[in-house]
C-alpha cells in the first residue's frame, strides 16, 4: 500500500500546520482544505483513504460535511473538535464519523488514532475480499455462523443479548459506537430506559470477555457517549 493519502479540513491555521507538519514528519501524505465547500471538492475529486474533520467551519456545519460526504463515501472520518459538549460529538458519530479528537489534542493522540482508523481500515478491505465468518481479536473469537463466542479457546456462556452486542462491537472494530446507534441496532429504538439497561448488559459481558476488570482490553467505554472494541494485538 502506497503512504496514505489523509485529508485535512481546518480553518485554523496553526493547528493545521500542526497536523500537516506531524502528518508529513510519519510520511503520510495529505492534502488540505479550509472550508466545508473546499472539503467537499477534495473529498470527491481525490478520494483521500482518511479525513480528519473540524467541525466548527466558517462556511457550514462540518456534521453537514459528514452527511454529504456519507451520502457517497465509507471514507473513514475523524471528527476535531474545539467544542468539548458530547452532544457534538455523538451528533458527528451518529451522522456517520468514526472516530473524535478534543483540541487541544497531542501530536501521540492524532497518530495513535490515525493507526487505529487505518488498521480497521485494512481489515475491513480483507474482510470483504475473503468475507470471513470467523472474527478474531486477541484472544477473543466469534463464529458467526455456529452463533458461538470464544475466549482462549474456551466457549463464553453468554446470553443472547451479550451476544448480539458482542457481535455488534466486534463488527465495527476500531469504531466508537454511540449509546444511540447501539440500542437502535439492539432494540430498534431509543429509550433512557435502554441506555440504563445496555449499561447493565454491557457490564455482565465485560465480566466474560476481560481477564482484567480493571483495565479493560477489548471494549474502551466512552462517557457520555458510548462504546468501541479495540485491536487487540
Ligand atoms: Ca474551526
Amino acid at each position: 500500500m502506497n503512504n496514505p493519502v489523509v485529508l485535512v479540513i481546518e480553518d485554523d491555521v496553526p493547528v493545521r500546520n500542526l497536523i500537516v507538519t506531524t502528518l508529513k514528519t510519519h510520511e503520510y501524505r495529505f492534502l488540505t482544505a479550509k472550508d466545508g465547500a473546499e472539503a467537499i471538492m477534495m473529498a470527491s475529486s481525490h478520494n483521500p483513504d482518511v479525513v480528519f474533520l473540524d467541525l466548527g467551519l466558517p462556511d457550514m456545519d462540518g456534521i453537514d460535511v459528514i452527511r454529504q460526504i456519507r451520502s457517497w463515501s465509507n471514507m473513514p472520518i475523524i471528527v476535531i473538535s474545539a467544542r468539548s459538549e458530547d452532544t457534538d460529538k455523538i451528533e458527528a458519530l451518529d451522522a456517520g464519523a468514526d472516530d473524535y479528537l478534543t483540541k487541544p489534542f497531542s501530536v501521540e493522540e492524532l497518530l495513535a488514532r490515525l493507526r487505529v482508523t487505518l488498521r480497521r481500515l485494512s481489515l475491513i478491505n480483507s474482510d470483504s475480499a475473503g468475507d470471513r465468518s470467523v472474527y478474531t481479536n486477541g484472544k477473543l473469537t466469534i463464529d458467526y455462523a455456529a452463533g458461538v463466542a470464544c475466549l482462549d479457546g474456551e466457549e463464553l456462556k453468554l446470553t443472547s443479548m451479550e451476544y448480539k452486542l458482542l457481535c455488534l462491537l466486534a463488527k465495527n472494530t476500531g469504531k466508537v459506537l454511540t449509546h444511540t446507534y447501539i440500542t437502535q441496532s439492539i432494540w430498534g429504538r431509543n429509550w433512557d430506559s435502554d441506555i440504563a439497561s445496555l449499561r447493565v448488559f454491557m457490564t455482565t459481558l465485560r465480566k466474560k470477555i476481560e481477564p482484567d476488570r480493571d483495565s479493560p482490553k477489548y471494549i474502551q467505554t466512552h462517557v457520555g457517549i458510548g462504546y468501541r472494541m479495540l485491536r487487540v494485538d
